[in-house]
């Protein structure tokens, strides 16, 4: 037997013997041989022993509860490590009956201590230290779980007892075990610093992160730091006192989200981190010891959201999603800038009030009645803080995610420039780009909505012409024709002031459009101002050139009701006073249309005249004055037209200088009239020449002497044949061009003179410089002699100028004898008129040539 297994003996005789002892001195006690001394010393004897085990028993029924009522297993041993007592929680534990264990070696329950485990044990003890050890514990089964077992020794009955206490560790291993997988499965980088800096942990993802590793002994094998650099959300250096973990140290308190970048030097690898720190306090401490923190790598997230602005800014769309419950409303960075406010607005009230009243207006009603699901875009405009004017598009849907969301999202995209350059190309489109005057769509525009109201219809409309413009175009050219255009437009401006708005109708027409509900004499006045504005004549190429208007005027309603009707009637007006007098203004009539109706149905059938062999030439002898005999031929134009009947050519060759079909006519009647010559040439006919009218527009057409050339050829006649007649008019211009037809024409031998001298322009002294052979006189000076003293002093003029300069004289419109006797006594020997004959056919003609050639 042990000494442990005696000392067991022992205790339990104790315990066994007490009833026993005090059973045997009662009996003795009742023993009546016994004398009564003795029965009563026993007597008290057995009371005592009885008092004492009841005390022994209660106290063995507390401590057996409070054993048995310990939740974590806890056994008694021997110092052998032999169990001397297991509570009922380590029956439980270990499922094993008590007797399974009581007396064995504590071993059966420590699979995994090795032998001789007991030594530390006791060394602990015997310093009277508590001895702590995690260890694993067996069931009756063979399975196991972990333990942390608290070991204390005390002293029983003069023995050392140890008490030891095994903590299942269980629960706490799968708590931890959970808490390891989540930190070390976590996306986010885990680490915790202590206040110097020095790293005491770091999850898988804050070591894939920043690059720190461990060595095979786990110990963080810390990089070199020099080698990072940390950077604020702009990417400028973060001091150190303004890292999140230096922050939360200094703060105390917990710092969600800041945003940093670490620079990596050595791979020039930037890694975007989202960093929440959290100070971490000993108990009691009222500073951290320590700071958690956890950084979520937002490299891709910022990319794509750099990205995402970046094509914003490109695009100059920028996104917007408002509360409609809140009123709150944001803007990303690229619709804050769109629409420049000082301060982003945060509500929809802030924003409208960045757009123009109507607008805001119009906005505030489509987003605070748009039902769910639906869209709108409108355009819209506004001012940003420095007064700059902005056009966005807001597009934009409601969507409701869920209960008690009620949001607007969508984009505003710039368009700033397109309405800019949608704006400057409606002025343009409505500007004469050269003289910066409104054009011709703009006005009409401007006479159709006027016409249109009516509370201003008393409107007038002058329409003005420059005369003589065409002249200056030809001659100076293009150049110099825009100068002229522009400063006329600017004189004309200016007289009309701000009485009226004037435009740029084409060429050199312009129109004025004034009102006269206050002034029925406006139209006028401004006619005159404008003409007077033209009195100073034009400085062009150091010369001076004399420009005047032609003005039509026609009102509205009485003289149009439309656009069309106005400019067309005052058109008429103006075509009117050009055609009687330049520099002058007329209002449009009734019997004016009537007449440019007829003037209109005139030209449509001259246009097809020549084709149709409409024309014919009559031919006007020119006889010597003193005996009546045939000299010359002056040929003149006849239009025999179906339905206008026969044509003078006062009726018909101005129509055709307007329309240049003089020009087709022109050659015909050279050449009609140069085979003419040819026939009668061939009949034997003396006559000398044939005199041909030739008009201002085919004197300065391109090719007359080409034509006379021509002419002159089919008919194989000699120049001295052909006489031209040309007016002042192609004189007067007296530009190279005009020199040089003359030039040619005198190179084939064409006789050359001026009709209707005297009539129309003063100059002279063309005369002297070009090669002219003969004037004639005009009918309209011949028809007041002998009896009007100034048309005598004309022609004596007349025929003293033709002989002092050596030219021949042919006096027109002869039609009575006085007339006659008046020329011969002035020296003219050649005359035609209707004294003589009117233009006769070709055959009358010959007639009366023939006549002249038999023997009287
Ligand atoms: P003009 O060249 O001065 O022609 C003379 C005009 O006076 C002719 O009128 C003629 O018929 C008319 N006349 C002749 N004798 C008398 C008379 O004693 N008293 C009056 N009162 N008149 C007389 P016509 O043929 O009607 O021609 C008118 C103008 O038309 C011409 O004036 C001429 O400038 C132009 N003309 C005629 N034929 C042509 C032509 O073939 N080409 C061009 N370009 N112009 C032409
Ligand atoms: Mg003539
Ligand atoms: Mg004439």
């Amino acid at each position: 037997m042990t000494a442990l297994q005696e000392e067991m003996a022992t205790d339990s005789i104790a315990t066994s013997a007490g009833p026993a002892l005090m059973l045997a001195l009662e009996q003795a006690a009742a023993d009546p041989t016994l004398s009564h001394g003795i029965r009563a010393l026993m007597q008290a004897s057995a009371r005592q022993l009885r008092a004492a085990g009841d005390a022994i028993d209660a106290e063995r029924t507390r401590y057996r509860a409070l054993f048995d009522a310990v939740p974590d297993p806890v056994s008694v041993l021997a110092l052998d490590g032999t169990v001397l007592d297991l509570n009922r929680a380590g029956i439980a534990a270990y499922q094993r009956p008590r007797e399974d264990i009581i007396g064995k070696p504590i071993d059966m329950l420590n699979p995994e201590l090795p032998k001789g485990h007991m030594g530390p044990v006791l060394d602990a003890l015997d310093r009277g230290e508590t001895y702590v050890i995690e260890t694993t514990n067996m069931r009756a089964d063979g399975s196991r779980f972990p333990v942390e077992v608290h070991s204390a020794a005390f002293c029983e009955g003069g023995q050392t007892r140890i008490v030891a206490v095994a903590r299942d560790l269980t629960a706490r291993h799968e708590a931890e075990s959970r808490y390891t997988s989540l930190i070390e499965g976590i996306d986010a980088g885990v680490t915790l610093h202590d206040a110097e800096g020095h790293l005491h942990y770091m999850n898988a993802a804050g070591m894939r992160i920043t690059g720190v590793s461990v060595d095979e002994s786990d110990v963080l094998r810390v990089p070199d730091w020099q080698d990072w650099m940390v950077v604020d959300e702009d990417g400028r250096p973060l001091p150190f006192a303004k890292h999140p973990a230096a922050r939360a140290f200094a703060t105390g308190r917990a710092l969600s989200s800041q945003v940093i970048g670490l620079f990596r030097r050595s791979s020039q690898r930037l890694v975007w981190l989202s960093v929440t720190a959290v100070p971490q306090f000993a108990p009691g401490a009222d500073k951290p010891h320590m700071v958690l923190t956890l950084s979520s790598d937002i490299t891709n997230l910022k990319r794509d959201n750099a990205l995402f602005g970046r094509v914003q800014e490109l695009a100059q769309i920028g996104g917007w999603q408002w509360d409609r419950m809140t009123d709150a409303l944001y803007l990303t960075d690229e619709a804050i800038r769109i629409v420049g406010a000082s301060k982003a607005p945060s509500t929809m009230t802030a924003f409208l009030a960045c757009l123009r009243e109507s607008d805001a207006h119009r906005m505030h009603d489509v987003v605070s009645e748009i039902d769910e699901g639906t869209g709108f875009e409108l355009e819209l405009q506004g001012y940003q803080r420095d007064g700059t004017p902005f056009w966005i598009s807001m597009i934009g849907e409601s969507q409701s995610d869920g209960p008690g969301a009620d949001q607007l999202t969508g984009t505003v995209q710039d368009i700033t420039d397109r309405k800019q350059a949608e704006d400057s190309l409606r002025v343009q489109s409505q500007t004469d780009a050269l003289t910066g005057l409104m054009n011709r769509d703009a006005i009409l525009a401007k006479l159709d909505s006027r016409l249109s109201d009516c509370s201003s219809n008393q409107l007038a409309l002058l329409y003005i012409d420059l005369d003589r413009f065409k002249m200056v175009n030809d001659v100076l050219g293009h150049g110099a024709g825009d100068v002229v255009l522009v400063a006329a437009a600017q004189r004309m401006r200016d007289a009309i002031g701000t009485e009226g708005l004037i435009a740029r109708f084409g060429g050199d027409e312009f129109v004025v459009l004034c009102n006269i509900n206050d002034n029925a004499a406006r139209p006028e006045q401004l006619a005159r101002r404008i003409q007077q504005a033209f009195a100073e004549p034009f400085l062009l190429q150091g010369e001076e050139f004399n420009v005047t208007t032609s003005i039509g005027i026609a009102l509205a309603p009485t003289d149009g009701e439309t656009s069309q009707q106005l400019t067309q009637n005052a058109d008429v007006a103006m075509y009117d006073s050009k055609r009687r007098h330049r520099n002058g203004w007329q209002s449009f009539s009734p019997e004016l249309a009537v007449r440019q109706h007829e003037r209109l149905q005139t030209e449509t059938q001259l246009r097809r005249a020549l084709d149709n062999g409409e024309f014919h030439l009559v031919y006007q002898p020119q006889v010597d004055l003193r005996t009546g005999r045939i000299i010359y031929a002056e040929a003149l134009v006849r239009w025999r037209n179906p339905q206008l009947g026969e044509m003078r050519p006062d009726h018909f060759i101005e129509l055709a200088e307007g329309t240049g079909d003089i020009i087709r006519i022109g050659d015909w009647v050279l050449r009609e009239a140069c085979l003419q010559m040819r026939r009668w040439r061939e009949q034997g006919l003396p006559i000398e020449r044939v005199a041909v009218n030739v008009s201002y527009r085919q004197f300065t057409g391109e090719n007359l002497a080409e034509s006379v050339r021509q002419a002159l050829q089919e008919a194989d006649l000699p120049g001295s044949a052909l006489e031209l007649e040309l007016t002042e008019r192609v004189l007067v211009d007296d530009t190279p061009h005009t020199v040089a037809v003359f030039k040619q024409l005198r190179a084939l031998g064409v006789q050359l003179s001026i009709d209707d001298f005297g009539e129309g322009y003063s100059a002279l002294n063309y005369l002297r410089r070009l090669p002219i052979h003969a004037l004639k006189l005009s009918h309209s000076f011949i028809k007041g002699v002998p009896g009007t003293p100034s048309d005598n002093a004309i022609c004596q003029a007349v025929a003293g100028i033709a002989q002092s300069l050596g030219l021949e004289l042919v006096a027109e419109g002869v039609e009575n004898e006085s007339q006659r006797d008046f020329l011969l006594r002035l020296g003219v020997t050649t005359g035609q008129g209707f004294l003589f004959a009117p233009g006769l056919l070709p055959g009358e003609f010959a007639k009366r040539v023939a006549a002249q050639l038999e023997p009287a």
